[in-house]
């Protein structure tokens, strides 16, 4: 069972978990469904813990492009992977945090369990601080984990990171 974390600014109290990036997450290319890449992140724009949007590079994306431009190998050959680079390759908006479909967020650091924690439960610090408030962010992955079985949300996105509903 996957564990998640809970994020808590010390200053402002916002928080939230990284429950809410689980799920399914895809782009919708023509009639294709891949896999959106994305963490979880706090955003500045709508102030929440939210998920946000992986990009690849543009040095990833044109490496496969690149491959595929010279006849080595067909679009649809490409695993998954390769071929979410292919469909990002005319990708205009930077990535986007996938609650307000803003781009003004910071990607929090993951924090690991450790014995020693574990007992006294204290959170962890990220090392990270608010933007908005100037307080440091802690981690807590001591907290309950849920399991929702199927209801874990689907979302499918545009090739620009926009919400199709
Ligand atoms: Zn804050
Ligand atoms: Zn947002």
């Amino acid at each position: 069972m996957p564990i998640s974390i809970t994020y808590i600014c010390a200053k402002c109290g916002l928080n939230g978990s990284t429950f809410s990036s689980w799920g399914r997450f895809q782009y919708k290319v023509s009639d294709k469904l891949i896999s959106l890449k994305r963490d979880t992140g706090i955003c500045h724009m709508c102030h929440t813990i939210t998920p946000v949007e992986i990009l690849p590079t543009k040095t990833e994306i044109q490496k496969i492009v690149q491959q595929v431009e010279s006849g080595n190998v067909r679009p649809d050959a490409l695993d998954e992977n390769s071929y979410r680079l292919y469909a990002l390759k005319d990708r205009q908006a930077p990535a986007r945090c996938l609650s307000c479909e803003e781009h003004d967020f910071d990607i929090l650091p993951t924090v690991e369990k450790d014995p020693e924690r574990a007992r006294s439960r204290t959170p962890i610090r990220t090392g990270l601080v608010h933007k908005n408030c100037g307080g440091q962010i802690y981690g807590d992955p001591f907290g309950p984990n849920f399991f929702m079985g199927d209801k874990l949300p689907e979302r499918i996105f545009t090739v620009e990171g926009i919400e199709i509903t």
